[in-house]
Formats: C-alpha cells, sequence, structure tokens
C-alpha cells in the first residue's frame, strides 16, 4: 500500500501539515485558531487613497496579508482566499479559485479553453454531466467532442483533428476507473499547443498531483473527498497564474458562480483532515474490495487498488494511493444489483461520494 503521506516535492512541509497549517494565521484574526467566517458581499476603505494604494499593489488571491485588496465577494473574499491557497499548494499549483459546485468548476475551466469551432477530446468514461456539457451543451457554439477509450495514449493521437484545442481527462474515469497516462497525454497536447484538464476528484490531491506531471488545470468536485462531510456543494479548478488569472476574471466573476464564505469555510473545515480521511478511505475500501473480489458472487471488482490491476504498473507511475471502488455481480440483472445493495447494513442508498459515511448505488 502506498503512503498518504508521502512527503511532497519542493521542500514544502509534509502533506498534513499543508492541510492543517498551510495558509492558516490565526494572529490576523486575533488569534482565533479557525478563521471566521467572512459573510459579508463588500468591503469598505477608510478614505479613496487607501483603496487607490490597495487596487494598485492587489493580487489574485488576497492571501498575502493585510495589504490584500478585498473589494467585493463576487471577486475574492479573505474566508475563501485561504481555502484556495491551501488547495493550490495541495495540487502543488499557483493559483486556486473556488466555484458554486464542481461542475461550476469544470464549465468554467473548460470554457476558459474553447472557442467557436474548436475541438474536444475526452475519455468516454468521463462523468455523466460533464459529457452532457460537452456532447449537449458546447455544440452550440460549435464545438464538438470526440470520446476515446483512452486508456491507451494513442487513443488520442488518433483523434487529433487540426482544430483540437482542449483534451480533457478524468483519471480515474466514473464508476470503472479506468486511468489516462497524465504524463503521456500531456505531453502530446503541449507539443501541439493544446490545453489539459483533469479532473483530480477521485484520487485527491493526497494520492494525485496531475500538475506535476504537465497537465493545465485539475478541477475537482470539492463536494466529494475535499468537503469530506456530505454538507457542502463545491467545486475547485488549479493552474498556473498564466491561466487561472484569466479563468478567474471571466469564467470565475463574470459567470459568477462564487462559493458563498461559509461554504468556502465548510470546505476549509474539511480540507485540514483530508490527508487522515484519505488513508482512513484507502484502507478500509482495500479490505472490502478484497473481500468481494474473492467473492464467488462477484464477476469483477473495478479497483486500481488491488495488487493485480489490469494498469498497476500506470498507478505506481502517478498515483500515491487508491479511493472508491465498484463491482459487476455474475448476475447482470437489475433484480440481482438491487438485491445486493438494499441488503448492505452500513451504506446508505445514495449518489455521491467521498463523506464520512459509507455508500452504495446500483448502476447500469
Ligand atoms: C460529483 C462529480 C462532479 C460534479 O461535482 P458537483 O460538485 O456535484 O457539481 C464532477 N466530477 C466527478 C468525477 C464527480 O464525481
Amino acid at each position: 500500500m502506498m503512503a498518504a503521506e508521502e512527503p511532497p516535492a519542493n521542500n514544502l512541509p509534509a502533506l498534513d501539515t499543508l492541510c492543517a497549517h498551510w495558509a492558516e494565521d490565526p494572529a490576523r484574526f486575533h488569534g482565533a485558531v479557525i478563521p471566521p467566517i467572512f459573510q459579508n458581499s463588500l468591503f469598505t476603505f477608510p478614505d479613496c487613497e487607501t483603496r487607490d494604494r490597495l487596487w494598485a499593489g492587489r493580487t489574485q488571491t488576497g492571501v498575502e496579508g493585510a495589504d490584500a485588496l478585498f473589494e467585493y465577494t463576487r471577486v475574492s473574499n479573505p474566508t475563501t482566499a485561504i481555502v484556495e491557497a491551501k488547495i493550490a499548494v495541495l495540487e502543488r499549483g499557483e493559483q486556486a479559485r473556488c466555484f458554486s459546485s464542481g461542475m461550476a468548476a469544470i464549465s468554467a475551466a473548460v470554457l476558459s479553453c474553447v472557442r467557436t469551432g474548436d475541438h474536444v477530446i475526452a475519455p468516454e468514461t468521463v462523468y455523466g454531466p460533464t459529457r452532457v456539457l460537452l456532447s449537449e451543451y458546447l455544440p452550440r457554439f460549435h464545438i464538438e467532442t470526440t470520446y476515446v477509450d483512452g486508456r491507451d495514449p494513442e487513443d488520442f493521437v488518433r483523434a487529433l483533428r487540426p482544430n483540437t484545442r482542449l483534451i480533457y481527462l478524468e483519471s480515474p474515469s466514473t464508476g470503472v476507473f479506468y486511468q489516462q497516462d497524465l504524463q503521456a497525454v500531456a505531453a502530446l497536447a503541449r507539443s501541439q499547443g493544446i490545453a489539459t484538464i483533469c479532473d483530480n476528484s477521485w484520487a485527491s490531491p493526497c494520492f494525485q498531483n496531475p500538475i506535476p506531471l504537465g497537465i493545465d488545470l485539475v478541477v475537482h468536485s470539492a463536494t466529494k473527498y475535499l468537503g469530506g462531510h456530505s454538507d457542502v456543494i463545491a467545486g475547485v479548478v488549479v493552474g498556473p497564474a498564466s491561466r487561472m488569472e484569466d479563468l478567474s476574471a471571466r469564467e470565475g466573476c463574470l459567470l459568477g458562480a462564487v462559493l458563498d464564505p461559509f461554504a468556502a469555510w465548510l470546505l476549509l473545515r474539511g480540507v485540514r483532515t483530508l490527508s487522515v480521511r484519505m488513508e482512513r478511505h484507502q484502507r478500509n475500501a482495500l479490505q472490502v474490495a478484497t473481500f468481494l473480489n474473492a467473492h464467488p458472487a462477484i464477476a469483477r471488482v473495478f479497483y486500481p487498488g488491488l495488487p493485480d490491476a489490469p494498469q498497476a504498473a500506470l498507478s505506481a507511475r502517478q498515483l500515491r494511493g487508491f479511493s472508491s471502488f465498484s463491482v459487476a455481480l455474475r448476475d447482470p440483472g437489475q433484480a440481482a444489483a438491487y438485491r445486493f445493495v438494499n441488503r448492505l447494513r452500513y451504506f446508505g442508498i445514495g449518489c455521491s461520494w467521498g463523506g464520512f459515511e459509507s455508500l452504495a448505488m446500483p448502476m447500469q
């Protein structure tokens, strides 16, 4: 089993320390061990000259200290800025921008990379609503998407067109947890001037960092592991300042799907314990998946964490740990699936994942 607490590169503190302490500064808030929720829409200034001075020296996130410019919460907010700084460092990105849901983050990231007439490539096992965005919404702007299996980097080479502008990845992907070779696909995309986005919700920044592998933008449904308590809907995009400045100004501020400060505070509460939770998720999932893998009623366990998993060599290169999984029953009928799920004792029957509770859902 891989260590969730593997020390990060770049002389940064260990993962647990980043989760708990990065971007937190109690001295800014009377020593409060948890920062306040800045539940305000706007900020006022003592005089016009002060506003001019702060405006001239403004930074994107404003987390740097007392000199930060905060003017209007659709643009930036001190509570949200703390969690953005924390997630940015966890993902090894320069900047992060929170959104009001994972889909808002994904939509913003995709729209920041494409324009009328462009072509997108994505794995066919991508999260359902992301697929609807790509194949039902973007065609309004004459943007087409080609779906590929994606487990072989050559799949992306074969799907290239002169107008390909975005390769959208999700690794491991929804439901079946197929992986794409992030480093190989990122290198291909870079050589062609194509942007890459990777949905990293399943692995969380504890188990995978796509940015050091060459991916341009990482997106998360922060509703899942980052939040971790099933009490907040949130999303985040992470990337280099060169992309994030424009993304924050346009798809962030202009389209306006910002995260509410209270939701940002809940998300920050979740991220503080992320590494501890991921370790336990991994340990529990491996035990249950190993049991089911040997069970006569189970045809297949879809779990990259099993030692004989089909993409184990790729996992060793790009994943440091493993989260949730799915199973196929030997009896493929709906009745068997319902019976299996109905009889689970400690599992709620519910969609989503990443919270404290165990969940299961029958899927077709
Ligand atoms: C849930 C999910 C999303 C969407 O996130 P929301 O916060 O529900 O908008 C995106 N990608 C993946 C892989 C998900 O599981």
